[in-house]
């Protein structure tokens, strides 16, 4: 199994890139923000719950996020590998993420770390309003309180797989086709 961790800030693209590399590379999209926002819209218990949290910019808080990822890592037992897109954003989901794998003698093969720097972020998020119809693009105070929010409690997720050897940092700056290029180049064939 191949799984990779698409990591990086609120804006950097890991949406964009996951479409591409899931089709590249046979694996299964795994995105916490989609799954919560697909229970908002469901109206589950979940998603209101998510909603309360995902407004304010804030995390929905581990325990519930921790179970949840498993529960959608166990619908795909044929998978060739996931991409984990969202998760881990905390250490403790880090280290659920990697007994959970363990326990499946499966493990992280990489985290690859788009790296955008915190001006270009705010602008494409408030451009991604516009057409994503998220709340949580289209309030400055909001996006704020997200980077603030990875800087505090995400960034540190790398330094976990960075002591693993598997942090690969790439640059987010440049067109969608030469993101994916350079994402492509570090996954390797
Ligand atoms: P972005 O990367 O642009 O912030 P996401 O769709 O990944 O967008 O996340 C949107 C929101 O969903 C986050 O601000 C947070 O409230 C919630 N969320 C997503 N993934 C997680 C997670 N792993 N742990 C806690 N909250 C999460």
């Amino acid at each position: 199994m191949r799984n990779l961790i698409l990591f990086g800030p609120p804006g950097a693209g890991k949406g964009t890139q996951s479409a591409f590399l899931v089709d590249h590379y046979n694996l299964v999209h795994l995105s916490t923000g989609d799954i919560f926002r697909a229970n908002i819209k469901g109206e589950t218990e979940l998603g209101q719950l998510a909603k309360s949290y995902m407004d304010q910019g804030q995390l929905v808080p581990d325990d519930v996020t921790i179970k949840m990822l498993e529960s959608e890592v166990n619908k795909h037992p044929d998978a060739a590998g996931f991409i984990f897109d969202g998760f881990p954003r905390t250490t403790a989901q880090a280290g659920a993420l990697d007994a959970f794998l363990e326990g499946q003698g499966q493990t992280i093969a990489s985290m690859l770390a788009l790296e955008v720097p915190e001006a270009e972020l705010k602008t494409r998020l408030l451009a991604r309003a516009a057409t994503s119809g998220r709340a949580d693009d289209a309030d400055p105070a909001v996006i704020q309180k997200r980077i603030d929010v990875y800087n505090a409690e995400t960034a540190p997720v790398a330094d976990h797989y960075r002591a693993a050897g598997k942090y690969q940092g790439i640059d987010g700056v440049g067109s969608i086709e030469d993101i994916t290029g350079r994402l492509t180049t570090a996954i390797g064939a």
